[in-house]
């Protein structure tokens, strides 16, 4: 097996794979460029480094670039993220003259591939407006944003707006995300990978390791959470359920997993709340891992008996994809892209206080056939919805909806 594409059959069985070759058989040869603004580092980098390798292994001819930008640039389009996702955050005026600058910059060096490419999917804002630079394109041009931009701040949205209404078409994550453009809009959910080493399957000494690691008794129950300690995703309110809970289930453990916080202000105050909240209580263990600690949280998630995610805002919410392909049910805050993936009552609970997640806790950790059902219909829904294979077939389905002709027909085996 040494195909790319091939080593996904034993999970997603062989039609899914064979519908892949069928749906890329008329974008054959085709040029599809990407372009976002980082390498490394975040959701849409890390699926951008596997789509593109698996679109190339389908005959596209398929390629990932990314725009260049100062530190100014960067303050300019964090304000974007910030405003676009509800923070009222106006940009000066001579900010956004740059933004615009270092995307005319950004045109011309990409300009031979970009102008003559067959597709082109610009991702997120950083680099919409490169879009205006190319009047003589020959391709058709997507906007793709995966950030939740359902109550923006007006006048940064409006702005952009300008830009991104000139593609031929968008992509958001869910439907609530979409906002009024005047060209035909697709919704595609992110996706996890089952390959990769946060979602592989892991050995027990693997799994043995990190619990040694961090001191966690695997004959007691344990709950996790994985996430930056970020107030939207509620890392306090996970330990007023976890304290609530404990009364019933005494020997009950609770990690808190998280990235470092060093360049993010709040992040440290978050943490420091955090810490406080669980002093004194030897069972609740606050980690700060790594960057590239995949494996770390592939074993926390696979020892527990149930993941949390309890966010009060969330925009897709990998982690909880990730728990529940490890066949652990999701108790998940009642927001945006959890309800998603949890199936109130079936893949796990949506909650939306921490005596609502204490309740489920104790539900779940006194009824164990239920919590292995339901770790079992949450695997199931996560293979069916939200594996890369879906992805990359969804992306194949708009390009060829933007490619092909009205009239022209394809026809499925
Ligand atoms: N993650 C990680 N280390 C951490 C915290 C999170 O690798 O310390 C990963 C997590 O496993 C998931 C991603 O970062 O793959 C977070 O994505 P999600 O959509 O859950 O939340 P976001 O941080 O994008 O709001």
């Amino acid at each position: 097996m040494n195909s790319l594409l091939e080593s996904y059959v034993p999970i997603t069985g062989g039609e899914v794979i064979d519908q892949l070759h069928q749906l890329a058989r008329p974008l054959r040869g085709k040029c599809v460029v990407h372009v976002n603004s980082t390498r490394v580092g975040g959701g849409v980098a890390e699926i951008l480094a596997k789509l593109v390798p698996l679109k190339r292994e389908l005959g596209i001819d398929a390629r990932w670039e990314v725009i260049a930008g100062d530190a100014d640039f960067y303050m300019c389009t964090k304000s974007f993220h910030n405003a676009l996702q509800g923070a009222h955050a106006p940009i000066p005026a001579d900010l956004l003259r740059h933004y615009e600058e270092v995307n005319r910059e950004n045109a011309e060096s990409l300009r031979p591939v970009l102008e003559e490419a067959d597709i082109v999917v610009i991702h997120d804002p950083q680099p919409a407006p490169l879009l205006r630079f190319f009047p003589k394109r020959k391709g058709k041009w997507f906007w793709r944003c995966h950030i939740d931009v359902s109550t923006p701040y007006r006048p940064v949205w409006k702005y952009l707006r300008r830009f991104v209404g000139e593609y031929d078409a968008s992509i958001f994550s869910l439907p609530v995300f979409s906002q009024a453009l005047p060209h035909p809009e697709y919704l595609i959910p992110p996706s996890i990978d089952p390959l990769s080493d946060k979602n592989r399957d892991l050995t027990d000494s693997e799994r043995e390791a990190v619990c040694s690691d961090f001191g966690l008794d695997r004959n007691r129950p344990l709950i996790t959470q994985v996430s930056r300690y970020d107030r939207f995703k509620d890392p306090v309110g996970v330990i007023e359920a976890y304290k609530l809970a404990k009364s019933f289930a005494p020997g009950l453990q609770l990690v808190l997993a998280g990235g470092g916080a060093d360049d993010d202000p709040e992040g440290e105050a978050v943490l420091d709340e955090v810490r406080a909240a669980a002093k004194g209580d030897p069972d609740i263990h606050v980690l700060l891992l790594p960057p590239d600690a995949h494996v770390t949280i592939n074993a926390l998630q696979r020892s527990s008996d149930i993941v949390i995610q309890k966010s009060t805002r969330e925009g897709f919410g990998l982690t909880v994809s990730e728990a529940m392909w490890k066949g652990r049910p999701v108790i998940g805050g009642n927001t945006g892209g959890i309800r998603l993936q949890v199936i109130n009552q079936h893949t796990g609970f949506l909650v939306n206080t921490p005596e609502g997640a204490a309740l489920r806790i104790r539900y779940l950790l006194s009824h164990r056939d239920r919590l292995e059902e339901m770790g079992r219909k949450a695997k199931e829904f996560v293979r069916q919805n939200f594996l890369l294979t879906r992805h990359l077939r969804e992306y194949l389905s708009a390009m060829l909806a933007v490619t092909i002709e009205a009239g022209e027909r394809l026809e499925l085996e």
